[in-house]
């Protein structure tokens, strides 16, 4: 799945970012859902016939995720969710099926035994409606949206997993989505080394390629190098996953480093373009301006720092 995550980024990375969203959608399904529901939301999602959004994110918690203000209450058959989520990936194409949320529920009593539970929100339930598609710098193909939930109505069925352990089984699903960033970054920075690659053996300088100077094709060189190591860091990670064996620390090493390559990569290759980099012509100006958000998706660089050196022991 990081292997096509990868290439599909290389050349579209709103398509991969919506593949990450929509994998992690399918893993936290998979891995916490009832047959019943896996069977409704989980196939049509592995099919790829429709896609999943995951709703963290809210305006008070962002980094801070587990400040989480949507709210959960169980009435009768049902549970009635009032909130908002922003930011929200591939929730406004209309092949999206679901956002798997987390919501505050009260369980014991008011002000205190406060417990974060998860809800799979189809697309049509009453009271749940899109906020308008966000203007962004990077991912414009991506539908991101804020999804607005007013009295909304589920089916006592839509809850997720255990009582009181939303917030973990998100957290968890997340670490399967810091993978396929680090394979998005990966993808991207593929494109920049090429698109680099590329101009510095046709553009010439003072009687040669530029690629013959080493202030151009040392940076190539290292590139080439950096773009290997993350590659390997990823599949590292995603190899542990697929043996079932502890990888937290090896997704955020993974997202971290991938992606803080990526915007060095995207730097230097606007660079080996000199003043045709900034143009919007060359794709390397629309790298440079993608590769931002790598370091700020599904746990900015500053998070994954604090994930890494919290499980240094
Ligand atoms: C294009 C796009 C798509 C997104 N898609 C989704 C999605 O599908 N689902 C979803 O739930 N969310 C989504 N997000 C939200 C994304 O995960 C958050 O933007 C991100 O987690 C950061 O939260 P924030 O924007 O509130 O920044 P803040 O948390 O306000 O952070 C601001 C700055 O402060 C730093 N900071 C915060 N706390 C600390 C700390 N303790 N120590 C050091 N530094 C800190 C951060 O690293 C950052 O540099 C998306 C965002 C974007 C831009």
């Amino acid at each position: 799945m990081n292997i096509c995550t990868e290439e599909i980024s290389r050349g579209n990375l709103s398509l991969g970012v919506l593949l990450d969203v929509t994998t992690l959608v399918g893993e936290e399904l998979f891995q916490f859902g009832t047959e019943e529901q896996k069977r409704k939301w989980l196939v049509p999602i592995a099919r790829g016939e429709k896609v999943g959004a995951f709703g963290l994110t809210e305006a008070e918690a962002g980094s801070d995720a587990g400040a989480t203000r949507t709210t959960a209450v169980p009435d009768g058959d049902e549970w009635v969710i009032n909130g908002t989520k922003q930011f929200i990936t591939s929730i406004g194409l209309d092949n999206a099926s679901i956002v798997v949320i987390t919501a505050r529920t009260k369980t014991r009593g008011i002000g205190k035994g406060d417990v974060i539970n998860t809800f799979i929100v189809p697309k049509n339930s009453p009271g749940f409606t899109l906020g308008k598609k966000y203007d962004k710098m990077a991912l414009t193909h991506s539908a991101t949206h804020e999804c607005i939930f007013e009295e909304c109505r589920l089916p006592k069925d839509n809850f997720l997993g255990k009582e009181g352990k939303g917030f973990s089984q998100h957290l968890a699903a997340l670490q399967t989505g810091r993978i396929s960033i680090g394979a998005c970054s990966v993808g991207l920075a593929q494109a920049c080394f090429e698109a680099a690659l590329k101009y510095a053996r046709e553009r010439v300088q003072f009687g040669k390629p530029i690629y013959s100077y080493q202030g151009v094709s040392f940076k190539l060189a290292d590139m080439a190098m950096h773009i290997e190591l993350a590659r390997t860091m990823v599949l590292k990670a995603a190899w542990l996953k697929d043996n079932n064996l502890p990888h937290a620390l090896e997704a955020s090493y993974a997202k971290l480093y991938a992606s803080e390559m990526c915007e060095k990569c995207a730097s230097d290759a606007v660079q080996i373009h000199g003043g045709y980099g900034l143009m919007n012509e060359y794709p390397v100006s629309r790298y440079y301006k993608q590769c931002k958000a790598l370091q700020i998706v599904e746990g900015t660089s500053e998070i994954q720092r604090i994930v890494i050196s919290r499980n240094l022991g």
